[in-house]
């Protein structure tokens, strides 16, 4: 899953996943393995020294069944 970052919408659930709402509309990056909707673990990850943003480290199932990401 390495490179698979992206910036994306996305809302953060009670349990600390986030939901995607919207990938990238950036489709020269569209590396983002999930989809809108998922919901995913995510971690804020620097990737230079005034940038961050999600990276979605698994995906979670906590709409369906208990958390696992958070
Ligand atoms: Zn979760």
């Amino acid at each position: 899953m390495g490179d698979s970052w992206q910036a994306v919408l996305a809302l953060q659930c009670d349990c600390g996943c986030f939901e995607i709402l919207g990938a990238s509309n950036d489709p020269e990056h569209e590396i983002w393995e999930f989809t809108k909707g998922d919901v995913v673990g995510c971690e804020i990850h620097s990737f230079y020294e005034d940038e961050s943003g999600l990276v979605a480290v698994k995906r979670c199932n906590c709409r369906d069944a208990t958390c696992e990401g958070g």
